[in-house]
């Protein structure tokens, strides 16, 4: 019976990591460099929203861009050079238990942690519309760095007024011969420097004031998108090939209702020191920043997250 015991014994990790973005990933660099050990879970977007984009020009140390998926890459290398270990799996359930935290994977497993810091990130947005979900994967998408090559030679709309936005279309014209942003309003939210790329850009156009109300098909495939004005109502209908959204992102902290704080839109409460209300629970990355949601501010937040969850380990021993 004892013996059994001993095998069905959960280990109680030093610091759990949910989320491999670079929050996640660098969290897991200074944790394993404290000799903390952690232990990272994937979560369903192995790698984050970096993994979806292509040049990042903002990070500082690389003067001519890094990729996005690269740049994570190498922080999960970084991180495994130092003694983290990945797990590919997905957190499901999180309590409190005495001693600290425990989480139940999808795949059954239960782990348990004296600290947590969570980076599960945020997902991408969708306009909510039957038809949205009817054409998922049929000319409907959020990716146009996963999805942009197979509209070689097509039109395309991409929605939304912020920098993924403009992103995507300027990604997007290596392929469509027309890419059309729909916008809500008459002017964009996105950056200058966005903005400039995206008119000088002969292939981009923009249609302002309109929202989709519908995307148009023929049961297989997107060809067209209903579009309502904004300011007067009028209906009218875009022939396209295919509808890239980007809309903006929804924090992923459905396991944490009702346990963690959560502002108005899902976005996990921190102080300056990444601390949620549970002491031992941080959080970091776009989780919890509804503001700046830049990789590099990420990557500060997941290096505080540690450096506070290695300073409340010590105070606990
Ligand atoms: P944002 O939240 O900045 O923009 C979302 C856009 O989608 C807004 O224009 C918004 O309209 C519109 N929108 C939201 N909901 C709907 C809806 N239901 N129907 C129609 N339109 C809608 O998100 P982004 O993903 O663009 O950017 C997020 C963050 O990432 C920002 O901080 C941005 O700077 C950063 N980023 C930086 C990049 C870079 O520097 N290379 C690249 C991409 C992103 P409205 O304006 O009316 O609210």
């Amino acid at each position: 019976m004892f013996k059994y015991y001993l095998l069905c014994r959960i280990v109680m990790e030093k610091v759990i990591i949910l989320g491999t973005g670079i929050a996640g990933c660098t969290a897991a660099i200074y944790a394993a460099r404290a000799n903390l050990n952690p232990l990272v879970i994937s979560g369903p977007e192995d790698g984050g929203q970096l993994t979806l984009t292509t040049d990042v020009e903002n990070f500082p140390g690389f003067p001519d861009g890094v990729q996005g998926p690269a740049l994570v890459e190498m922080c999960k290398k970084q991180a495994e050079r130092f003694g983290t270990r990945f797990k590919v799996d997905i957190a499901s359930e999180f309590k409190k238990i005495k001693g600290g935290f425990e989480l139940l994977l999808m795949g059954g497993e239960k782990i348990q942690t004296k600290t947590l810091i969570v980076a599960t990130g945020a997902s991408a947005r969708w306009l909510g519309i039957p038809s949205e979900e009817k054409y998922k994967g049929r000319g409907v998408t959020t990716c146009a760095v996963c999805d942009g090559a197979f509209f070689k030679g097509k039109e395309v709309v991409v929605i939304g007024g912020g920098d993924s936005a403009m992103e995507e279309s300027q990604f997007l014209t290596k392929f469509a011969t027309k890419v059309t942003v729909i916008h809500r309003k008459d002017s964009f939210r996105a950056s200058k420097i966005m903005q400039d790329r995206f008119f000088k850009n002969q292939k981009c156009k923009v249609l302002w004031d309109n929202e989709v109300v519908e995307i148009l098909g023929d049961g297989k495939k997107v060809t067209g998108v209903k579009l309502k004005n904004t300011k007067n109502g009028k209906i009218t209908e875009l022939k396209t090939d295919g509808v890239f959204l980007a809309i903006g992102h929804i924090p992923n902290t459905k396991i944490f209702e009702g346990k963690l704080d959560l502002d108005e839109k899902g976005y996990i409460k921190t102080d300056r020191f990444m601390k949620t209300n549970i002491a031992g629970v941080f959080a970091a990355g776009d989780v919890q920043d509804v503001r700046y949601r830049q990789a590099i501010t990420a990557a500060g937040s997941g290096c505080q997250a540690a450096m506070e969850a290695e300073k409340y380990l010590a105070e606990q021993e």
